[in-house]
């Protein structure tokens, strides 16, 4: 596997699979990687000719106060689990070379960005803006056939379909579930974040999932009783929810009942880290 740190080298690196017409697949991570990144780099090695992994704490997706600074960072241990999993390309760059000064560029998606995660009072659309901006650059850069987002990011992966889909970028975006601990908590770099005690009240979020999906195999339908049932998980641990909602899993509006697919999803701080998770609830 071969590191590459410049817009040039990545694309000198490409060019003969290009030229060989070799189809490319891009897994593009904040670094610090788990278990759900492998498994997506797993996806991209049984669909690609050619993998590409990309590792970049994107400083536009951040807020003020959030943890860009203390962000988890290890590339040489990132490095040798990419490289375990048959990756192609390491593409590790300096936040210069993707910002260079003057860079004044934004992309933006409109609706599906000013919920959930995206409300005002929240991380805001401004942070979608800057997965959505970084993403277009990626794509631009790697031009991948195939891309490959985790379902535990659910509204980033429909606002980047969106995005796919409405600027007509010529890239598949696959979507793979989430990897989960043998417990259930859903992997996040976040996760490294938690002392002991807040990792084991880390699980009522994952609980509070598994609450809502038994209400509805037991035949409830009502947003408000599924949502009562996984709350109670959260308050039973002491977690006071950024959000619990039920949505469309295709395009975010509100669910009052839960009909063919639809999205419950959580956020919640514990302790440090903020933790989200989601599932979806079949039910017709
Ligand atoms: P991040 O490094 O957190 O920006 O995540 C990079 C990619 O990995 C995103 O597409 C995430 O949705 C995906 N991802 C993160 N955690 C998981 C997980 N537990 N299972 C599957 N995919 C994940």
């Amino acid at each position: 596997m071969k590191t590459v740190r410049t817009v040039t080298d990545l694309r000198a690196a490409l060019a003969p699979a290009r030229r060989a017409e070799r189809s490319v697949g891009l897994v593009p991570t904040m670094g610090a990687l788990h278990d759900g990144h492998l498994s997506l780099i797993r996806h991209a090695r049984a669909d690609c000719d050619v993998v590409v992994v990309s590792i970049f704490v994107n400083p536009k997706q951040f807020g003020a106060g959030e943890d860009l600074a203390g962000y988890p960072r290890d590339e040489k241990r990132d490095r040798a689990l990419a490289e375990s999993e048959g990756a192609d390309l390491l593409f590790v760059p300096a936040v210069q070379e993707i910002y260079p000064t003057g860079f004044d560029t934004t992309v933006t998606v409109g609706e599906l960005t000013e919920v959930l995660c995206g409300a005002p009072e929240r991380r805001g659309a401004e942070h979608f803006a800057g997965v959505t901006t970084i993403v277009t650059k990626l794509f631009n850069i790697v031009q991948p056939h195939a891309a490959y987002f985790g379902q535990k990011d659910a509204q980033q992966g429909l606002v980047i379909r969106k995005l796919v889909r409405d600027l007509e970028i010529p890239v598949r975006v696959e979507i793979c579930p989430t990897v989960r601990e043998p417990d259930g908590l859903a992997m996040s770099s976040r996760n490294a974040y938690l002392d002991p005690d807040e990792r084991a009240r880390a699980l009522a979020l994952s609980r509070a999932l598994d609450a809502g999906e038994a209400r509805v195999a037991a035949g409830e339908r009502s947003a408000g009783a599924v949502l009562a049932a996984a709350r109670a998980e959260l308050d039973a641990a002491g977690l006071e929810a950024e959000y619990l909602e039920l949505r469309s899993a295709e395009d975010l509006s509100c669910a009052e009942r839960v009909n063919g697919s639809t999205l419950l999803a959580v956020a919640a701080r514990v302790g440090p880290a903020r933790l989200i998770d989601n599932t979806i609830l079949g039910g017709t």
